[in-house]
């Protein structure tokens, strides 16, 4: 037997007692005639202790440990004389009569401590390693807790767990599909899936009636923190609902995760917000409620006094910082480089600034006391407050002022990871027109239906559709979204129609679907919810890669397995692919 315990379990009350512990050595100290040794394993970490005068030879054993060496002790739990009060196992010690090397180890490339001497590359490199440490294992503690609560849930809620393919054909989702060449079926390519969608709806169709799966969906899309090409989501499906009852079977899931997970209780349902409210007041469709400075749009009031810069706007619009009237000259500087960031492309910011000598503004040129006076009342301006004022195109500048607002919120603390705003926003456009193909697109997915009164628009003014779909957002984190489907053939076939697929297209790609509706399919809807950013919100981290085990870096790469690599000739040749790829 390799263990009676584990490493995290003994107190006080087991002194006396003769136990076997097996782990990883964390750290030895030779006190000279005294040795001790932190043993580690995944439940903590208990003290080994040696002693020349009780054994020489055993001590020297223990004093030739290196870091990470994997070891058997067996011995006696014994009260400690110097207690820890950091850790649980603090007030004993093993005192060792027997002690195996179960497997040596080279010194690892980094410390295996929450604070680590390891840098990113180094500690995805040897990930099983990183892994190791406690403080990167609670997040998957946090995460396993959490898939496991979904579970339950979900299942309490009679949903149930369906596997769905990988290897499928396309299913947009608004990225690049990744491919998987077909031996058995030359030429031809399966996708993996961007999400399980068509399944789903089929699988209501089947008259499942509830559906979910924690579920690997595959974007071959730009990387950033929290965004890697394969992700992880909770995929749900409902039949006979509407809008009202996704929400707050959601809402429910949340409120849930929330209780049992963090310990905080929602009494109150979430926010609602029309995607329209959302842009003109703050600029995103996933607006951060933990702070307010919505902005306020002056344009009106701006124009027609000779200052070129808001005349020619499209849009002006400011927000209120409250209590930074004070603020240095290299302060607002700072402001206006930030929003002069390429990223960004903001020309300038106009502050107007009420400080113990009145308002005062960058443009007081061309605006009276008076004007000042109205765009304070406008703004809600008290004394002590800075307004930022941006002008320009309306869909760039609200942009523009959503990146600075937060960015004011991060400089004012006021974004603190653990408060918690959840949001649905509601009532997207159905399309969106790609400026330069002059093309809809779908905003969420092609199999989103319109809100019902502007079914009837959807040929003739699709511009002005509303979708029946709906967002959940946290803190300014889309953490999942979904719609109301289309589950008519008619409709599905016009909605192609103005996506600019010809019938033909649709067919090949989408036949089955619509073949499918054709045979009684209920009406439907659902959601999905990204379940590693979940995680890492709850984690009170940004990078998903931290709640992810084996992640992939930001060119895509997983280069602790070195992947993606080349395939031999023979094997591309049986895959009929004809081509070398000499890229090394
Ligand atoms: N399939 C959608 C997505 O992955 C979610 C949904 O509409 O249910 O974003």
């Amino acid at each position: 037997m390799y263990r009676t315990h584990t490493c995290g379990e003994l107190r006080l009350a087991d002194a006396g007692k003769t136990v076997t512990l097996s782990g990883w050595v964390q750290r030895t100290r030779d006190l000279g005639g005294m040795t001790f040794v932190d043993l580690r394993d995944r439940y903590g970490i208990t003290q080994l202790s040696f002693n020349t005068e009780r054994n020489k030879t055993l001590c020297d054993q223990a004093n030739a440990l290196g870091r990470e060496f994997v070891v058997q002790a067996t011995g006696a739990v014994k009260e400690r004389e110097s207690k820890n009060n950091n850790i649980p196992t603090g007030e004993i010690e093993l005192i060792v009569t027997e002690l195996k090397v179960l497997n040596s180890a080279k010194l690892p490339p980094f410390t295996i401590e929450d604070e680590t001497d390891g840098g990113d590359e180094l500690r995805m490199k040897y990930r099983y390693l990183d892994l190791r440490r406690p403080a990167v294992r609670s997040n998957f503690e946090l995460r396993h807790r959490m898939a496991m609560e979904v579970r339950n849930y979900l299942s309490s809620q009679h949903f149930l767990e369906v596997e769905t393919p990988v290897l499928i054909k396309s299913t947009p989702e608004g990225a690049r599909d990744f491919v998987v060449p077909s031996r058995m079926n030359q030429g031809e390519f399966y996708a993996l899936p961007q999400s399980p969608q068509t399944f789903k709806q089929l699988l209501m169709v089947a008259g499942f009636d509830r559906y979910f799966q924690i579920v690997k969906c595959f974007r071959d899309e730009d990387l950033r923190a929290d965004r890697q090409p394969e992700f992880t989501q909770i995929d749900c499906e409902l039949a006979f609902v509407e809008r009202e009852d996704v929400l707050n079977t959601f809402e429910g899931m949340a409120k849930h995760l929330f209780k049992t997970i963090l310990g905080r209780e929602f009494h109150e349902p979430f926010q609602r917000m029309e995607y329209d409210d959302a842009m003109r007041s703050y600029g995103s469709d996933k607006p951060d409620l933990r702070f307010g400075m919505p902005f306020v749009e002056l344009t009106e009031h701006a124009q027609g006094k000779g200052f070129k810069v808001f005349d020619e706007a499209e849009l002006v619009v400011a927000i209120r910082a409250e209590g930074v009237a004070a603020w240095s000259r290299k302060q607002t500087d700072a402001l206006i480089d930030f929003v002069k960031r390429p990223q960004i492309g903001s020309s300038g910011i106009v502050f107007v600034r009420w400080a113990e000598d009145g308002l005062k503004s960058t443009v007081d040129k061309f605006y009276s006391q008076e004007d000042l006076q109205g765009w304070a009342y406008a703004t809600g301006m008290q004394k002590g407050d800075l307004v930022c004022i941006l002008a320009g195109e309306q869909h760039k500048t609200r942009k523009q002022m959503n990146e600075l607002r937060l960015h004011l919120g991060d400089l004012l603390g006021l974004r603190d990871p653990w408060t918690f705003k959840p949001l649905w926003v509601v009532n997207f456009p159905l399309l969106e027109k790609d400026e330069e193909s002059g093309r809809w697109h779908a905003m969420h997915h092609p199999f989103t239906s319109p809100i019902p009164e502007h079914a009837h628009l959807l040929e003739s003014d699709p511009g002005a559709v509303k979708a029946n779909a709906y967002d959940l957002v946290i803190n300014g984190t889309e953490i999942g979204g979904g719609s109301i489907r289309i589950h008519d053939r008619s409709m599905q076939e016009a909605m192609f129609r103005v996506l600019g697929f010809t019938d033909e297209d649709a067919r090949y790609k989408f036949g089955f679907l619509m073949d499918a509706f054709e045979y009684g399919a209920p009406p439907h809807g659902g959601a999905a919810f990204g379940f590693d950013r979940w995680v890492s919100l709850f984690g009170g981290r940004s990078d998903i890669r931290e709640f992810i085990a084996f992640p992939k870096n930001n060119a895509g790469r997983d280069t602790m397995i070195d992947a993606p690599s080349r395939i031999d000739e023979p094997q591309l040749k049986e895959l009929g692919i004809g081509v070398t790829v000499n890229n090394k």
